[in-house]
């Protein structure tokens, strides 16, 4: 068996895992990540990418409110290519309690949130979708952060100053020496091989599967999963964050993301064993839409895209699960001090933009452990592509002869790096996806740099498939050019297809009426009417049952 050697091993390829990797790689510590799927495919790329200003936990939990708002100026600087810095509106309705502007507003203050107080016409200005009957409008300095490019730019920096990655690999059990964890077996699901880790330390950032891989030390770490769903709307109805300015409940906050605007969100709690099957319910989306439409009425003349879910990652601190012990903030366990079991630590809780916090602290312990007397300096050095912020004037004139609107959507997503993907040639700046304007070199570039295997990692990546026709035109041109280009193998490449819509599929089922229905009877007719994709075995990642099921509903 295939033996590894390093100091650290980071379980789970989230935001905290791939921003403990990167912390670890910048104080001269050895790692290696292990990820069981894809980067970013857990809670990461499961909630509405709002980089919090901490106004909506300004009420009730001021220190969450000024970790976010610390993290919030930070990110701003490191973390540039990935944010969208919009800014964010609290609107009070007619029918909202009035005295929770005024406690917000003195929140704010507490958590050191700049919160403007502003009429209803400058809000309307703003935002010119917004509902009109509003009462009150504060601006704050909310905006929005994309996950995955989150993650991967966290890793890329891990892996090109000496990291490692293995991701669609599982972390099966742990190798022990009585009470010390010294290593993980792992099982890489493509390549059907299992091998060992050995390190000084490993970190548990696995999110809300953390009480699993807890339990396979021997160790309880109770956790409290809280589905949130959240509803996409094929239009960017709104420029800046809309958020509801009541206590935190479901359909209260619109996100704007990149081409797109997203519902958000519910709370469900759901059982442990049914976490990797949650589903969105009916009730969630007519909630999100009912209460949408008050903050944005637009929302319900607009076409829904799809709809997903999310599970948080919180932790019943004392163990009881009886909703007043969870906690909303970061946990940290040393199970060397709570457990007795050494060379291992658990980190989660906390939110998406606390994620470099978390890893900070996570890493602290590490060091501790190794006695390695480092500073933390990801507060300070900029994630790759987001070094400088070239002018879109700068960036035309360095590309000219490319046409602007594919300029602007890689520097859009890649930063500083888009000029590793912006070629003269004309081959390379051919569009895979007109929908997300993908080019054939953004996708070269993702497959060799971005640790993509197929379509659905691609996605994550480059936002292939994301767009108003959700693959319909693009998947199989991604699946050609990544056999052409011996990404894979021909054969591979249609079940690669197959994989990717049944995984479209699980976010368009939800909300399967309308414009949704139309344009999947239309992705049907081309994947199933002209390629006969349905008679294939799907591929390794699908159970072969999603072609089944659009085919039963059809009949139904
Ligand atoms: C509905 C909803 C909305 C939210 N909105 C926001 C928001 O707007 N802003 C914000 O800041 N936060 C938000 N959050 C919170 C935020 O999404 C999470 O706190 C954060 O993404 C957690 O990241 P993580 O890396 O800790 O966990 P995850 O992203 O879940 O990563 C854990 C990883 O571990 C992997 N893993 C599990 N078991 C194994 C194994 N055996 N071997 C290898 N790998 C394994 C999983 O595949 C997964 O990728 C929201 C959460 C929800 C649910």
């Amino acid at each position: 068996m295939k033996r590894i050697e390093t100091d650290v091993i980071i379980i789970g390829g989230g935001a905290t895992g791939t921003g403990i990797a990167r912390d670890c790689v910048l104080r001269g510590i050895q790692v290696v990540l292990v990820e069981k799927d894809d980067l970013a495919s857990g809670t990461t790329g499961r909630n509405h990418g709002l980089l919090h200003s901490g106004a909506r936990y300004a009420v009730q939990d001021v220190e969450s409110a000024s970790e976010c708002i610390n993290e919030n100026r930070i990110l701003k600087k490191i973390a540039r290519h990935c944010i969208e810095d919009t800014g964010g509106l609290f609107v009070t309705l007619p029918e909202d309690d009035p005295e929770y502007h005024h406690a917000l507003i003195q929140g704010c203050k507490k958590a050191d949130i700049n919160c403007r107080e502003i009429s209803v016409t400058d809000a309307l200005r703003i935002e010119p979708n917004l509902n009109p009957t509003i009462i009150h409008a504060l601006t704050v300095p909310d905006g929005t952060i994309d996950p995955f490019r989150l993650a991967a730019a966290n890793i890329l920096d891990a892996v090109e100053r000496g990291g490692t990655l293995f991701t669609h690999t599982k972390v099966t059990h742990f190798l022990r020496n009585q009470n010390t964890i010294i290593g993980v077996c792992c099982h890489d699901r493509l390549k059907k091989e299992t091998f060992e880790i050995y390190a000084k330390v490993v970190v548990n950032a696995s999110g809300v599967w953390g009480q699993n891989i807890c339990k396979q030390a021997g160790i309880e770490l109770k956790m409290f999963p809280s589905k949130g769903s959240m509803v996409i709307i094929d239009y960017r109805i709104n420029n800046v964050v809309v958020n509801r300015c009541r206590k935190p409940a479901d359909g209260d906050i619109i996100v704007p993301g990149d081409t797109v605007s997203l519902i958000g969100t519910t709370s469900k709690k759901i059982s442990y064993e049914k976490i990797d099957e949650a589903v969105v319910d009916d009730d969630e989306v007519e909630v999100l839409l009912k209460d949408g439409e008050k903050l944005i009425p637009n929302v319900s003349k607009t076409r829904m895209l799809r709809a997903y879910c999310g599970i948080r990652p919180l932790v019943a601190v004392s163990g009881k699960m009886d909703g007043r012990d969870i906690s909303r903030g970061i946990v940290r366990v040393d199970h060397e001090e709570r457990d007795g079991v050494k060379g291992f630590i658990s980190i989660a809780g906390g939110k998406l933009m606390t994620y470099r916090l978390m890893a900070e602290m996570t890493t602290d312990l590490v060091c501790a452990k190794l006695n390695i007397n480092k500073a933390c300096t990801t507060h300070q050095i900029p994630l790759p592509g987001s070094e400088q912020k070239s002018s879109e004037h700068k960036q035309i004139k360095r590309f000219s002869g490319i046409p602007k609107s594919i300029v602007g959507s890689t520097h859009f997503r890649h930063g500083e790096r888009a000029h590793r993907i912006l070629q003269k040639d004309r081959k390379s700046y051919g569009l895979i996806c007109e929908c997300e304007m993908v080019t054939a070199g953004e996708v070269d570039y993702a497959i060799n740099h971005l640790f993509v295997n197929d379509i659905i990692d691609l996605r994550r990546r480059t936002r292939v498939g994301m767009g108003p026709c959700q693959g319909a035109l693009c998947a199989y041109r991604a699946a050609g050019h990544m056999a052409q280009h011996e990404a894979t193998h021909e054969e591979d490449a249609a079940k690669m297809i197959i994989d990717f819509f049944e995984e479209r599929w699980k976010g368009i089922k939800p909300i399967f009426w309308g414009d949704a229905l139309r344009e999947m009877e239309f992705t049907y007719w081309i994947y199933q009417g002209l390629f006969g994709l349905g008679n294939l075995i799907s591929g390794s990642r699908g159970s072969g049952k999603g072609v089944e099921t659009i085919d039963e509903i059809r009949n139904f």
